[in-house]
């Protein structure tokens, strides 16, 4: 098939994997940077989830790590994948073991938060790639559990996320035990000062290769704004969920707090909701990955770091129950859904001091984000500033959710005080 997978000059153990996994064209990413790393080039890549990157920068590096693997009791790797967070190491861990199962590597995944053990069992065996978070590969390094002065391929992934979550100086010190002679790539959805300055050191004449931003590309995500106050957004996430019967919604919050506190909340309303953010422990964050993929959980309640990476195929809901500070992060959010072209659609919950936040997104995207009202539950972003006009007849306080019946309960105190039901304006 010209322009298919076949023409990108992959080997056919590689191909093959590729056709397992159900693929029929390369996505842009993977169209662009495939050959350039095959051909030996370090790379820039502008790339954010959901475009494809992992396969892109996977596939050539499989090819790239020439004979046979490693021979147990060499503690030596050849090629070092680093991720901001666990989750994203463990996908794309699991994304080198598929892309790579016709091929004779042994890949490994290292982060924190479970025991060293396994791990250094594991690179007592011999292993050819690592997928790594920074703290716990450095850990390994000091106690001379693995070297990196062998290491032919260096992927730094999400390497924006990186510097954000404060992993410069352990970039840094990752970067002296690699050796000079070595192929560099570099993921980032974006390239700020900062990065570039990271590329300046890391990278040798390399190649750039840039996909459009999920924002600008993907009309296959629908994106929606609802203006609500602080107050109302539990009641009309839950009407939503409710009325019209989502069975998969991935909720954005801005604080670990915030999630613990809705998830109890969408419980009590009779919705299986879970969190996952930073304070739970890696079992529990699997679980709940493992539970929202497999359909039992019907709301994964997540930060923007936990969040970060997590591959979930045809996830057909993104909410934004807070808007997130870094407009960026918007564009992070929405990629979690209307994936590889799939229909998806991403709400946003803004409060009226949230209007800030919107603006800022809508400058990035570079166009105004439809707003939508629901009756009786929420106002237009702007108008929810005003106090609510109609006295809530028979409502009750709490904060249990508008049980079917939208505007019960919904922002029951505006923010001057005072027990309203708010009315749709416009
Ligand atoms: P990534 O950007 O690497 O997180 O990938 C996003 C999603 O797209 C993952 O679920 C991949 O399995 C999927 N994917 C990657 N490459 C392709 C392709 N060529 N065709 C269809 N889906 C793909």
């Amino acid at each position: 098939m010209s322009g298919g997978f076949e023409s990108l000059g992959l080997s056919e153990e590689l191909l093959r994997a590729v056709r397992e996994k159900g693929y029929l064209q390369p996505t842009p990413i993977q169209r662009e940077a495939v050959p350039a790393v095959l051909e030996g080039h370090d790379l820039m890549g502008g790339a954010q989830t959901g475009t494809g990157k992992t396969a892109a920068f996977t596939l050539p590096l499989l090819q790239r790590l020439r004979g046979g693997r490693h021979h147990p009791g060499d503690r030596a790797v050849r090629a070092l994948i680093l991720t901001p967070t666990r989750e994203l190491a463990a996908q794309v861990h699991a994304s080198v073991c598929e892309y790579g199962k016709h091929l004779p590597y042994k890949a490994s995944v290292v982060f924190g938060g479970v025991s060293m053990e396994r791990q250094i069992a594991e690179f007592r065996g011999g292993v050819d790639i690592v997928v790594a978070t920074p703290g716990r590969l450095l850990d390994h390094v000091r106690q001379g559990k693995v070297r990196l002065n062998a290491v032919e391929i260096f992927v730094l992934d999400e390497a924006d996320r990186m510097l954000d979550m404060g992993f410069l100086p352990d970039i840094r010190k990752v970067m002296r035990e690699l050796p000079q002679n070595r192929q560099t790539l570099l993921f980032s959805a974006t390239f700020p000062d900062e990065i570039e300055r990271l590329c300046d050191k890391l990278l040798k004449s390399p190649r750039r290769v840039q996909v459009a931003r999920k924002s600008t590309a993907a009309e296959s995500v629908k994106q929606v704004v609802i203006g609500v106050s602080q107050k109302g957004k539990h009641p009309l996430l839950s009407h939503l969920i409710r009325t019209e019967q989502w069975r998969q919604v991935l909720v954005f919050t801005r604080t670990k707090a915030r999630a613990n506190q809705l998830t109890k909340k969408l419980v009590r309303d009779g919705i299986h909701a879970v969190p996952i953010h930073g304070n739970k422990s890696q079992s529990a964050r699997t679980r709940a990955l493992a539970g929202f993929k497999n359909g039992e959980v019907q709301a994964l309640i997540a930060t923007d770091i936990a969040a970060r990476g997590l591959d979930i195929d045809q996830l057909p809901h993104v909410v934004n129950y807070d808007l997130p500070n870094i407009a960026e992060d918007y564009v992070h959010r929405i990629g979690r859904t209307g994936r590889a072209g799939r229909k998806g659609e991403a709400l946003s919950l803004v409060s009226p001091e949230e209007h800030e936040h919107l603006t800022g997104i809508e400058r990035l995207l570079r166009r105004k984000i439809p707003r939508r009202t629901v009756e009786g539950v929420s106002a237009p972003p702007g108008g929810v500033s005003e106090p609510p006009k109609q006295p809530q007849p028979g409502g009750r306080g709490g904060s249990s959710a508008g049980g079917g019946r939208p505007g019960v309960n919904a922002g029951n105190k505006s923010r001057r005080g005072g027990r309203n039901r708010w009315r749709r304006r416009r």
